[in-house]
């Protein structure tokens, strides 16, 4: 069986939706994993900010919009009057309830309530629709299944036994609905995956029932080779390896959700990247296969503080580097990129909430200076480490400034640290030498 999930646009209008139901509808049993329509998740997220800041009027104002866009959506989506009641009726206690959190004081658990309501709303009405339409479908509630542990880790176990309790109550079923993003926590409380956590999703599911193959379908023709907002002319890779796909999804590439392929990679569970808007498009496949060699795409990743911790203690001491990765345990905060000499370390977070209390660690030991608004531009390949390609980099680059450079960790990644106010350039530049051969 595989598993499909559509993301916030494909399900975003109803011509969409349409394209979506034709794709599903080829007779093969499947998991459908829906994200929230497109705009609703960063609404709602506005909505809990307006609770959090005291202002419920204006999170009222935007619910009873939403609200009304919603209702527009299923007047042309749903001609069925008694279905088209049904989906109405729901939908409005779906936004009763946004109006009542109004009234409460704002909380972690409370904005996880209210964000988790898109996905509930999109698969409610998908699921309409297909009934609508005489597809057999059945709504598996996530939350029902889909658990995180104390570490914030899928818990795989309860997912595939509980999955497979709501799937065989439904059995007789073709296509199955669920919602992406939601999760139970380790306390059965509302959670979610973070955002985009839809792709998460999916690959969780596809882990948990061994499924023959997870597909993301976007509004893009699987993942580029460069930022399509950045840089002109760039086109969709047709094989990624994992850990391609992974170094990729973590330094940058939006189309993925950064933990997509942990859950499918052991099992070597192919993900396949598909446009809804044009489903002849072949896409991304990513594999445990490593197709040809060199660079194949470039990602970018902004946010980023770069520390450099200086020490004279360093100097052919043992045991400083664990006093200083003992920091950033200490406030768990994960390292990106590091380089070291024999007397400095430098390194980059992207979470700074603790950038004060680890500074101040720091100064303890060593001198540190920190320099913020940087990007880790990513350039990801198959055996880069030691392609022709990789040797031009210094000097297709000789007018930009690097401020560190991280190669040799992996055969797939090479990583610059650059001034983010740099980066259009170099994302340009790494195009043009690299994918459009321009000669140097
Ligand atoms: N709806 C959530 C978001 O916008 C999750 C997702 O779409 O994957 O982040």
């Amino acid at each position: 069986m595989k598993v499909l999930k559509f993301g916030g646009t494909s399900v975003g209008s109803v011509e969409n939706m349409s394209n979506v139901k034709n794709i599903i509808n080829d007779g093969e049993k499947k998991v459908v994993v829906l994200s929230a329509m497109s705009g609703t998740t960063n609404q709602l997220v506005a909505i809990a900010q307006n609770i959090a800041e005291g202002k419920p009027n204006e999170a009222i104002d935007k619910i009873n919009k939403l609200h009304e866009t919603y209702f527009t959506t299923i007047d042309s989506l749903l001609n069925n009057d008694q279905i088209n009641k049904r989906v109405k009726d729901f939908v409005s206690s779906v936004f009763s309830f946004l109006v009542e959190c109004t009234y409460k004081d704002f909380s972690e658990s409370l904005e996880n309530h209210i964000v988790a309501q898109g996905e509930l709303l999109s698969t409610y009405m998908f699921n309409s629709f297909l009934n609508q339409e005489g597809i057999k479908s059945a709504l598996l509630p996530a939350l029902s299944f889909m658990r995180i542990d104390e570490y914030n880790e899928p818990d795989l176990n309860y997912i595939e036994k509980n999955f497979k309790e709501v799937f065989n109550n439904a059995i007789d079923s073709q296509v199955y609905i669920t919602q992406g993003f939601i999760c139970l926590d380790d306390s059965n409380e509302i959670s979610n995956l973070q955002r985009g956590g839809s792709d998460y999703t999916a690959t969780i599911i596809g882990a948990a029932i061994k499924a023959d193959e997870v597909q993301i379908w976007t509004d893009i023709d699987g993942m580029h080779n460069n930022d399509p907002r950045y840089v002109e002319n760039t086109k969709p890779i047709s094989n990624l390896s994992f850990d391609e796909a992974a170094e990729l999804a973590y330094f940058g590439a939006k189309i993925l959700h950064p933990q997509t392929v942990t859950p499918v990679r052991t099992d070597g569970i192919p993900v396949r990247l598909k446009n809804t808007m044009n489903p002849n498009a072949f896409g991304t496949l990513i594999s445990s296969e490593t197709t040809e060699k060199g660079i194949k795409a470039i990602a970018a990743k902004d946010n980023i503080t770069a520390i450099k911790i200086k020490s004279a203690r360093m100097l052919q001491a043992h045991g400083f580097l664990k006093k200083v990765f003992e920091i950033f345990e200490t406030y768990t905060t994960s390292i990106d990129m590091i380089t070291t000499s024999e007397v400095a370390v430098s390194l980059t977070i992207d979470d700074d909430s603790n950038l004060d209390k680890i500074l101040f660690e720091l100064e303890k030991i060593a001198t540190i200076e920190v320099d913020k608004n940087q990007s880790i531009v990513c350039l990801v390949g198959h055996s880069i480490v030691n392609h022709q390609d990789t040797f031009k980099l210094f000097q297709i680059l000789q007018d930009v400034k690097i401020r560190m450079i991280s190669y040799g960790g992996s055969n797939n990644n090479i990583s610059l640290l650059i001034h983010s106010k740099d980066k259009v350039k170099t994302l340009c530049k790494l195009n043009d030498y690299l994918f459009e051969l321009v000669t140097l």
